[in-house]
C-alpha cells in the first residue's frame, strides 16, 4: 500500500484503521475530513459573499 498523507493536516498516514475518505481524498481521521469539508464550504460562502 502506498504511503498517503492526510489531505487536511498533511500527516503521513500509517494507521489505516482511523482513515476517513471524502471526495476521493484521504484524511488521517474523521476530524480532519469534517474540518476539510466545512472549511471548503466556508470559503465558498465567503467567495459568493
Ligand atoms: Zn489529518
Amino acid at each position: 500500500m502506498a504511503n498517503e498523507e492526510c489531505a487536511h493536516c498533511g500527516v503521513l498516514i500509517t494507521e489505516w484503521s482511523t482513515v476517513a475518505k471524502r471526495d476521493n481524498k484521504i484524511f488521517c481521521c474523521p476530524n480532519c475530513a469534517n474540518a476539510h469539508v466545512s472549511s471548503e464550504r466556508a470559503s465558498a460562502e465567503t467567495a459568493t459573499g
